[in-house]
């Protein structure tokens, strides 16, 4: 598993955009991101987080739960699968935070190539799901390889 990298981008404002990759595990630190110091808001981007263990659901859970008694809001973006499979089965996984978009994901049988494509969950945006789409790559067709039902379930 690839360790857990982020980065950190300045949004207007006190605002930052934190955008993670890797995988979620007992080694990931998250204690550092919890006390940005002079931070607003946290927008976190999930799209790159790819795996996630029982070990670090549960520091995760504790990341959250820290912002939650620091008094700061934090949204979720782009929730890769990983990420939305955990939304779905760990009621206390998101805190207090919003989930504002989550990435679907799509799979080609011509050339096995994956692609996950944004859907955006904000109040008055359109939550369908397009079962299928044509390939980036070889232009044969991709399908929707997941539950449609746990990826529009969250409100903002
Ligand atoms: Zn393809």
């Amino acid at each position: 598993m690839n360790n857990l990298e982020w980065k950190i981008e300045q949004l207007p404002g006190e605002a930052r955009l934190v955008v993670l990759s890797g995988a979620i595990t007992e080694d990931a630190d998250l204690r550092a991101l919890a006390s940005l110091d002079g931070a607003g808001a946290l927008s976190f981007d999930l799209a790159g987080v790819d795996q996630i263990n029982s070990c670090g659901v549960r520091e995760w859970i504790h990341f959250v739960r820290r912002l939650a008694e620091a008094d700061r809001s934090f949204e979720m973006v782009h929730c890769s699968p990983a990420i939305v499979r955990q939304l779905n089965t760990i009621a206390n996984f998101r805190g207090t935070g919003r989930v504002r978009s989550v990435m679907l994901p799509y799979y080609c049988a011509s050339c096995r190539g994956e692609v996950l494509r944004p859907m955006d969950l904000t109040p008055g945006a359109s939550r369908e799901i397009v079962d299928e789409l044509p390939c980036p790559t070889c232009g044969g067709t991709m399908e929707f390889d997941d539950m449609p039902s746990t990826y529009v379930s969250f409100s903002s």
